[in-house]
């Protein structure tokens, strides 16, 4: 395929017109690579050829200005050449080792923080929140800023016993990687959507409305021209509200985070896995979340000082067991870990199993 020729109207130019050319030349032909710091790597290519990668982190929501100073730096040391994770880190692809140490110099300097790759804290993938979500409980990028707060020296400099995942969804509509991070954040809501009856004929369609709805949950309600909603059905998930804006699902009083943990995307060592529910609900305390970051710490520093090398969260915790976990960590076990509605069969086992 002639990649540069390639031009399209559905999706993106092809990825391969973007790599650096030491990329290109040897696509599919490298030997190795190695850690020289926690933001630093080379990687070697069988002809001997090298591109060293300096990782630094980002808040994702960047201003004009910042992606401005970005690309001038990239221009500067690496012939434009830089990517996005999926974690939202920025890593400055550099092909030219005398501008690896004046590119960290420059970052530090512009006080970016640099670091997160191996054994340690990455950057963390998060949803949108209240910056443009209609169904968000909590405010992802925020709560991110906290968390990112309390463990930044585990992405600059610390070791955990391996690579640590965090990941933020603002709603149960998931759009993060929560389901398979090591340790994850959930926005809910505990309530049923409002109903603004004398709204929804002029606001909402009927039979769209009662689609939206997983659970069966909405019916209509002839005599207001409007719909009912039965509370035992509603599991929250604010999907009416993306097609009704007269059912409001966000409520300041009763929304909050959940954290589930022990997911993992990697095959290594053992498959994948799905994140479980560790807190149900803590208070959505903006602007530091004080509930959430200290439950974390619990969780993370039980982690730190429990697994073996090369464990992930969920590793660990399968080794230890569940009943363990809640000792350890010092988090109550509560009555919503027994039935986890998501994957009943695959998480904790069942009450009369659950052995304390
Ligand atoms: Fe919107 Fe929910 Fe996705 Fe957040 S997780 S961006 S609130 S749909
Ligand atoms: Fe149905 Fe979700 Fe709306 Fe509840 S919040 S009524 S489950 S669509």
């Amino acid at each position: 395929v002639d990649v540069k020729q390639r031009k399209t109207d559905i999706g993106p130019p092809h990825y391969k017109n973007f790599l650096p050319p030491v990329i290109q030349k040897n696509y599919g032909d490298w030997k190795t690579h190695e850690i020289l710091s926690p933001g630093l790597m080379v990687h070697i290519a069988n002809s001997g050829d090298k591109i060293w990668t300096v990782r630094v982190a980002s808040p994702r929501l960047l201003s004009t200005d910042t992606l401005r100073e970005i690309a001038e730096l990239a221009e500067k040391y690496c012939d434009g050449y830089l990517r996005f994770t999926t974690r939202n880190n920025i890593e400055f692809l550099v092909s030219d080792e005398s501008k690896v140490k004046p590119l960290m110099d420059e970052l530090t300097a512009k006080k970016y923080m640099i670091g997160g790759i191996g054994s340690r804290v990455s950057n963390i993938v998060h949803t949108q929140g209240w910056i443009h979500c209609h169904s968000a409980a909590v405010d992802a990028s925020a709560l991110v800023k906290c968390i990112m707060d309390e463990f930044a020296d585990y992405f600059t400099t610390k070791e955990t016993p391996n690579k640590v995942r965090f990941a933020v969804a603002c709603c149960t509509n998931m759009c993060g990687a929560v389901h398979c991070s090591d340790i994850a954040f959930v926005g809910i809501h505990r309530k049923i959507p409002r109903i603004d009856h004398d709204n929804f004929k002029n606001l909402c369609e009927l039979p769209t409305t009662m689609a939206a709805c997983p659970t069966a949950a909405i019916t209509p309600d002839p005599a207001k021209k409007s719909v009912k909603i039965n509370a035992d059905k509603c599991m929250y998930c604010g999907n009416c509200f993306s097609v009704c804006p007269a059912l409001p699902i966000a409520d300041p009083e009763n929304d909050g985070v959940a954290i589930v943990v022990g997911g993992k995307v990697g095959n290594l060592r053992k498959p994948p896995m799905f994140s479980k529910l560790a807190v149900a609900y803590l208070p959505n305390n903006p602007p530091r979340w004080p509930e959430v970051v200290k439950a974390t710490r619990k969780i993370f520093d039980a982690y730190v000082a429990g697994a073996k090398k090369h464990e992930r969260v969920g590793e660990w915790i399968e080794r230890i067991g569940w009943e363990k976990f809640f000792a350890v960590t010092g988090l109550p076990f509560t009555f919503q870990h027994i039935d986890d509605w998501t994957y009943a069969f695959k998480t904790f086992r069942t009450t009369t199993q659950f052995k304390w």
